[in-house]
């Protein structure tokens, strides 16, 4: 029988509901994750006890009441917060997302029967050890994502499941079982049933995690009805891009889009419920690999382009386009290479680096209003083409010479 290690608040959560005559039990991801000896990042707690019973039973802890209507109490110890959360069977499921109602129970294997995969289906207690109804430690060994009970039945009630299949098989590097990866298949259309938010956050964590190219060559037609703006054949094809690059999210997001660029991504991204800073970070990265792929830049657009989205984002566009045969290797190595030192030596890119400021330039008699812009663009491109160097006295200098000659 394994053992797990238990932090000492969750312990005591658990013999205090204990003490009080209720069962309770460590359910779900923290069991997975600890058994694989995977970090825990939440403790969830499933119980015999209802919310009020919980609620007494901790009554000197600061309560959260978020999720109380499906039977969740959020306890605070030490800081942290535990989710306490009634044994539960869901009702009906009517619109292929959520139960219709839920039930309290007073029965654990109820409740482990309604949880989505065998390897989610676990509950722990020192007293009682690991309890697994479903096969989920073999599952676990084997590598495998096992839909509990009937594959089709469990996509049906809720249809998110199946991109929660293809999201554990990348983040865990296993391989979705045969019936259950069908069945996935068979109804991904019902994918169209799930809000945009819950689809996005379940791709993002798919796209980031480590074993995200086995599932974006697998699983493509299924990633295509979640985000049908992208074709099946593009996720399969930005498998080998992925998995070359580090595992940021607009960076991966923009390898993905790299396979059929729509003609505004950033718009796209954020109809895909994406955050704005996402979705503009990685149109960016787009943007700057497509155009060092068409080539031909010299020095001063090369260092616009810097100016222009600064240092993380050119070089996440060098990877990119190494990735994605948009660039040989050494070309893309050596852009990075530049981009990198520019910055490092504050080789001036932007307006915000020229030695005069706008108000300098009204000081020198320029007149206010868009002739000062113009000015600072033209010394800009003076200044990175080489013309010019950047210091006061060149810059006010130019400036006096352009007066006079224009007088
Ligand atoms: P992680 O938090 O690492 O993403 P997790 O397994 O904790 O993984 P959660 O989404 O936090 O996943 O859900 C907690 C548990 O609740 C799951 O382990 C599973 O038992 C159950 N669960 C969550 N969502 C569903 C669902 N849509 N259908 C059935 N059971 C679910
Ligand atoms: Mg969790």
């Amino acid at each position: 029988m394994p053992v797990i290690h238990l932090p000492a608040s969750v312990s005591d959560i658990l013999s205090r509901l204990a003490a009080a005559g209720y069962t309770a039990h460590a359910v779900g991801g923290c069991v997975r994750d600890s058994l694989l000896g995977r970090p825990v990042h939440d403790w969830d707690i499933t119980t015999s006890a209802t919310p009020d019973e919980t609620k007494a039973v901790f009554t000197h802890n600061r309560i959260i009441d978020t999720g109380i209507r499906h039977g969740t109490v959020t306890v605070m110890r030490d800081g942290q917060p535990f989710e306490i959360t009634t044994y539960r069977v869901d009702g009906a499921y009517t619109d292929g997302r959520h139960p219709d109602e839920v039930t309290f129970t007073g029965n654990l294997s109820d409740d482990l029967a309604r949880r989505d995969f065998t390897v989610n289906a676990m509950a722990y207690a020192p007293s009682d050890g690991l309890i697994d109804l479903y096969g989920g430690r073999e599952d676990l060994r084997r590598g495998l994502i096992r839909a509990v009970g009937d594959p089709l039945r469990r996509f049906t009630e809720d249809a998110l499941r199946i991109l929660r299949a293809a999201r554990f098989a990348a983040v865990l590097g296993f391989f979705v079982e045969e019936q259950t990866l069908a069945a996935a298949l068979e109804l991904r259309g019902r994918l169209a049933m799930v809000s945009g938010e819950r689809i996005c956050g379940e791709m993002n964590k798919m796209l980031t995690a480590d074993f995200a190219a086995p599932v974006l060559r697998a699983a493509s037609p299924l990633l295509s009805a979640a985000w049908p703006c992208l074709s099946a054949e593009a996720f399969c094809a930005s498998a080998d891009v992925v998995s070359a690059l580090p595992a940021r999210l607009p960076l991966r997001l923009a390898a993905v889009f790299a396979q059929s660029l729509p003609s505004a991504p950033a718009v796209t991204l954020l109809l895909l419920r994406q955050s704005r800073s996402t979705a503009e970070e990685a149109a960016a990265i787009l943007s700057v690999a497509q155009t060092l792929s068409v080539g031909g830049q010299g020095r001063a657009e090369k260092l616009s382009l810097l100016g222009k989205y600064g240092l993380s984002v050119c070089t996440d566009a060098c990877l990119l386009a190494q990735a994605a045969g948009l660039l040989p290797g050494e070309a893309a190595q050596q852009y990075a290479y530049d981009f990198a030192r520019w910055q490092a030596e504050g080789t001036c890119c932007k307006k915000s680096d020229l030695a005069l400021t706008g108000a300098d330039l009204l000081a020198l008699g320029i007149p206010s209003g868009e002739a000062v812009g113009r000015l600072l663009d033209e010394l800009l491109r003076l200044v990175m083409t080489g013309q010019l160097q950047n210091t006061r006295t060149a810059l006010a200098d130019h400036v006096r010479r352009r007066a006079e000659a224009s007088r």
